[in-house]
């Protein structure tokens, strides 16, 4: 009891499972349905056509890629050189702004000195400018000291001294400079001697600063030159610059076009791949609609029609319209939990007209027969794991023609079960009932 139990729920959840999962069953193309096999021809022809002319196209594009990948690689070669070229340029410019700063450099410091010498030199004559007013003070007293000999009588050559205007010419002249007594001379000497080394020293200041302004001079020379030099290489630069966002340009212009064009092609590329696909579906069809063409001259025996998989009933698809799939369904799929090995029963007596135990793994039926039961009723059975029964083979009502599976367009165990008059696909529940 509680085992039952168990075993029921498991069978509940396998089953909900198995809805949720969505069991589906038969592959067609779209608008392959009821199609005549000369229909589905045509329709593989113009398809052929149509691919045909895909492939013209393609050639096209890919000689057209080819020139302008021709464009766009010499465009990027292009880029690539004038890239280098404005690196290059920059790197110039780079050693050109050093110099021009070393060179900046030197001239601020001769320009601090010029700056230092100038202030010597103002000091030197203001020195010169100082000791030359003690000297003539000094001069003023000596000349009172010559008067004041002249007066005593002293000396007679001094008076020709006391009258004179320039003092201090005369003072200096060592004939005059000789009379004097070394006493009274002693501090005019000094003073001249102090004088003449100023002097010296401020020709000295006035040499180097001349010197400074030369060597300034030169390098305010070079400096004009180096700017010269930079704007140059601006020039260049800014040149250099706009030739490569033009060879960018053309290159991002070129590379959009081969995008584009491969875009194109893998466009048409695909249209074929999803057409031969087609192709092959509706090939597959072809081969379904020959093969279950029935025996005209057999005679439809009346009487009930068994349920295929006795004691199983969940119906995980009906037959009609199924939105899910935005199919119309052929037939049934019986999908109960365990169904996987069941015996499948002929639902009427009848004659093997496809027993298909090769198939493509994911398309279509996978292994299937089809019986023919005279009066154009066929039965189909389809995703079987086995198949019992061979072409042509006589079978009678509940004989096993093979083992529920899982084959070709499926994902899960179950019997797809298909009722057909004349091709045409019929609600099997219009015929049997479950059993
Ligand atoms: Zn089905």
């Amino acid at each position: 009891m509680k085992l039952k139990k168990i075993l029921h729920s498991l069978t509940s959840f396998v089953t909900i499972f198995a809805l949720t999962s969505g069991i589906i069953i038969t592959y067609a193309p779209a608008g392959a349905e009821d199609l005549t096999v000369d229909d589905i021809k045509d329709r593989i022809e113009q398809i052929k056509q149509d691919n045909a002319q895909r492939r013209d196209e393609i050639d096209r594009i890919e000689g057209d890629i080819t020139d302008k990948q021709e464009n766009l690689d010499k465009a990027a070669g292009l880029l690539n050189e004038q890239k280098e070229l404005v690196d290059y340029y920059y790197n110039l410019v780079y050693y050109k702004n050093q110099d021009i700063s070393t060179l900046q450099g030197n001239i601020d410091t001769l320009t601090d000195e010029i700056a230092q010498k100038d202030k010597a030199i103002a000091k030197a004559e203001a020195d010169i400018a100082e000791l030359d007013k003690e000297n003539k003070q000094n001069l003023e007293k000596f000349a009172q000291i010559v008067r004041t000999m002249y007066t005593t009588g002293s000396a007679d050559m001094f008076g020709v001294l006391a009258g004179s205007a320039d003092f201090y010419d005369l003072m200096i002249s060592s004939e005059v400079v000789g009379k004097i007594s070394e006493q009274n001379l002693q501090f005019m000497n000094e003073l001249t001697a102090d004088m003449k080394k100023l002097d010296s020293d401020k020709k000295l200041l006035e040499t180097d600063k001349k010197d400074l302004e030369g060597k300034k001079t030169e390098l305010d020379t070079q400096m004009t030159k180096l700017l010269s030099e930079k704007e140059e290489l601006d020039g260049l630069v800014t040149d250099a610059e706009s030739a490569k966002s033009t060879y960018e340009s053309d290159y991002n212009k070129y590379s959009a076009a081969v995008s584009e064009l491969e875009d194109q092609k893998s466009n048409l590329q695909y249209l074929i791949n999803v057409s031969e696909a087609d192709i092959e579906a509706y090939e597959e069809q072809i081969k379904e609609i020959i093969k279950q063409q029935t025996n005209p001259d057999k005679e439809y025996q009346e009487g009930e029609w068994y349920w295929p998989v006795p004691g199983r009933s969940y119906i995980s698809c009906n037959f009609g319209w199924d939105a899910d799939f935005q199919r119309t369904h052929k037939g049934i799929d019986i999908g109960d939990a365990g169904i996987y090995g069941d015996s499948v029963l002929a639902s009427k007596a009848g004659t093997v007209i496809v027993a298909e135990t090769s198939y493509i793994p994911g398309y279509s039926y996978g292994m299937y027969v089809v019986v023919d039961h005279g009066g154009g009723y066929t039965t189909t059975y389809a995703h079987l794991s086995d198949v019992y029964v061979y072409v042509g083979q006589e079978v009678a009502q509940g004989e096993s023609l093979g083992a529920v599976g899982s084959t070709g367009y499926s994902t899960g165990p179950h019997l797809h079960f298909e009722i057909r008059l004349n091709g045409e696909p019929e609600n099997p529940f219009n015929y049997v009932t479950m059993a």
